[in-house]
């Protein structure tokens, strides 16, 4: 059987002759020589790291072979006095296993101490950036009305007349807020309908679609980027911008405006729009 990990010894260099010493079994005297072992743990043979040493001595005479614990308190004496003057050092070998891991570990750290801080600063920039997104998106939705002004919210008061007339009889349209704005020629509309339950998922995009076919009829909107988010009572449920739509009527996903909110073109009074009621 193999042992992949476990404890090897090696032989220190000094060995130390027990001067005046006698072997305690054949009485001979300057016999007595000292051999220390180191012990390590290893792991595949490779040292991790040292453990404890033990000292034996040999007579040359009897080949008498004594533990350090059976020593004579005269060897004791002289053995201990060798290993002052001259000490038997262990190898720096013995160590190097748990040097690299130590080594490894500190390495680690100090890598990931790094990457948390700079980490930690892209993301909050990110995060600020998205803050600044949601911040703004949160404040559109405060200015939701349910009775957006011809004077000041044209594209709502067309919403509002369109949505009107399709959700009729499905909810109470008296209660559906509308908010809208523009830069250049993407318009924004949110529109919430706190009791979009009554609408089945799986149709609320119809709401979408009625509202498109409505704005396309008006020569005002023709070349109009439209980024229009239908909310829910709690949460947006559809979304449909030039970037991309959502509208599988649940949960849908805001970030998709992101694109509105980044134009950098000044938000225009949505008045200079004058609509020309032409429908049906
Ligand atoms: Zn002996």
């Amino acid at each position: 059987m193999l042992f992949f990990f476990g404890v090897n010894k090696s032989k220190l260099k000094n060995h130390f002759l027990l001067n005046n010493c006698i072997c305690p079994h054949c009485n001979n005297a300057n016999t007595l020589t000292t051999q220390t072992h180191a012990k390590y743990f290893h792991f595949f043979f490779f040292p991790i790291f040292p453990l404890s040493k033990t000292t034996t001595a040999t007579c040359s005479h009897c080949r008498l072979h004594l533990q350090e614990d059976n020593f004579t308190e005269e060897m004791k004496r002289v053995y201990q006095n060798q290993e002052t003057l001259n000490p038997n050092t262990r190898p720096i070998w013995h160590g190097c296993g748990c040097f690299i891991i130590l080594s490894f570990i500190a390495l680690s750290l100090i890598s990931g101490i790094f990457a948390y801080f700079t980490y930690d600063k892209e993301n909050s920039n990110s995060s600020e950036k998205a803050d600044s997104f949601s911040f703004n998106y949160l404040n559109d939705l405060d200015s939701l009305t349910i009775n957006p002004k011809l004077k000041n919210d044209t594209i709502s008061l067309e919403a509002k007349d369109c949505l009107d007339e399709f959700l009729a009889g499905i909810v109470n349209t008296d209660r559906i807020e509308y908010y809208s704005k523009q830069k250049g020629n993407n318009i924004l509309l949110i529109v919430k309908i706190s009791d979009i339950k009554k609408i089945k998922s799986n149709t609320r995009k119809e709401i979408l679609n009625y509202l498109y076919d409505w704005f396309s009829m008006d020569e005002n909107f023709k070349n109009k980027k439209f980024y229009i988010a239908i909310e829910g009572q709690w949460n947006t449920v559809l979304i449909s911008t030039p970037k991309g739509v959502d509208d599988d009527g649940k949960y849908a996903n805001t970030d998709l405006l992101d694109n509105f909110y980044k134009e950098n073109t000044p938000v225009k009074d949505t008045l200079n729009i004058t609509i020309k009621k032409q429908k049906k």
